[in-house]
């Protein structure tokens, strides 16, 4: 950007904003007193704007599922959080669906359950956001705000936000269980459970070839939010996310350097499911009992709110196209 250019697209911007006051308070007075109705027609769409993600909703989430404590797969206070997440899902009018199976783990047979809630669209492909909701378990008080929590309180915001936008498409919200290794050290086939066992039975019932993507989202709270760019994620599903988040200026959260990172995601990748995993792992808390509600922020979910949503019509774009 040049150095006039600031200035003069900075200018433009406040003219766009002056107009829409004056257009917002013309249809107030107007429409206060009588024949406004074309008028307002005309300058304000007849759809009534979908709500925007509010991270104060998102916060209060995290607060609750920090609050259970320690939410390991198979343990009480996952049973707690999925009852939460099940509940204020229900409330939004997103009731979910749960797939429950019981996972071979190194320390035995451990029951699991994913959440999978749909809200429907012009169309049955869909695109799923996902993230984990249990915690890892630790011999220590581990409670996972970022890790584990983040993920799903900003789904369940999400939820409430995508209810109420018809889109062209299918969105499902996926809440996984059982991402964490089960043993200390992240190996093998001991971490993924739940997107291995989604993938698995969409294979099996023949869902899988009506999934068109996955934006899985983790480790979202981190109050000096950095999220890299993922070398393992689809590359064009990558952009349509920095893109968003350059027109929105935030670009300090979503930085333009790269990195790999194993997570949730790879299964449906494996599947040939286009795929971005949204994560910040620079957060000197993780897997520590620092991961409290201290380390997070409300504006992180916000910042992540706004770019998912913002990406969407892109990606929705983007699908419909290749029909
Ligand atoms: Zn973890």
């Amino acid at each position: 950007m040049t150095a006039q250019g600031l200035p003069r697209s900075a200018a433009g911007g406040a003219l766009r904003r002056a107009a829409c006051v004056i257009l917002a308070l013309l249809g107030a007075v107007l429409g206060r007193h009588g024949p406004s109705r074309p008028f307002m027609l005309a300058s304000v769409s007849a759809a009534p704007a979908p709500p925007a993600f509010d991270s104060s909703r998102a916060w209060e989430h995290l607060r609750q599922l920090v609050a259970i404590g320690p939410r390991p797969s198979g343990s009480p206070g996952i049973e707690q959080a999925r009852k939460y997440i099940s509940t204020k899902l229900a409330a939004a009018g997103v009731a979910p669906l749960e797939q429950q199976w019981v996972a071979d783990t190194p320390a035995g047979r451990v029951p699991m359950v994913n959440l999978v809630a749909a809200i429907p669209g012009a169309r049955r492909d869909r695109i799923v956001f996902a993230g984990h909701y249990d915690t890892k378990r630790f011999p220590f008080r581990f409670v996972g705000a970022s890790d584990g929590g983040s993920s799903a309180a900003f789904l369940i915001e999400l939820a409430r936000v995508l209810k109420a936008r018809r889109g062209p498409l299918t969105i499902e919200l996926l809440f996984l269980d059982g991402e964490e290794a089960v043993n200390e050290v992240w190996a093998g086939t001991d971490n993924t459970y739940g997107s291995r066992h989604y993938v698995d039975e969409a294979r099996k019932n023949g869902s899988l070839a009506s999934l068109k993507a996955l934006v899985l989202v983790d480790m979202i709270g981190d109050r000096n939010l950095t999220i890299r760019r993922d070398l393992n994620s689809t590359p064009w599903l990558t952009d349509i996310i920095w893109n968003a988040a350059r027109r929105l200026k935030l670009d300090s959260a979503f930085l333009p350097d790269s990195t790999q990172v194993e997570d949730d995601h790879i299964p449906f990748l494996k599947a040939g499911v286009p795929a971005v995993d949204l994560i910040d792992l620079d957060y000197p808390p993780w897997h520590t009992a620092q991961d409290t509600l201290d380390a997070v922020s409300a504006r992180s979910l916000q910042t992540v709110g706004d770019v998912v949503l913002a990406a969407l019509p892109q990606l929705e774009a983007r699908l419909t196209a290749r029909q």
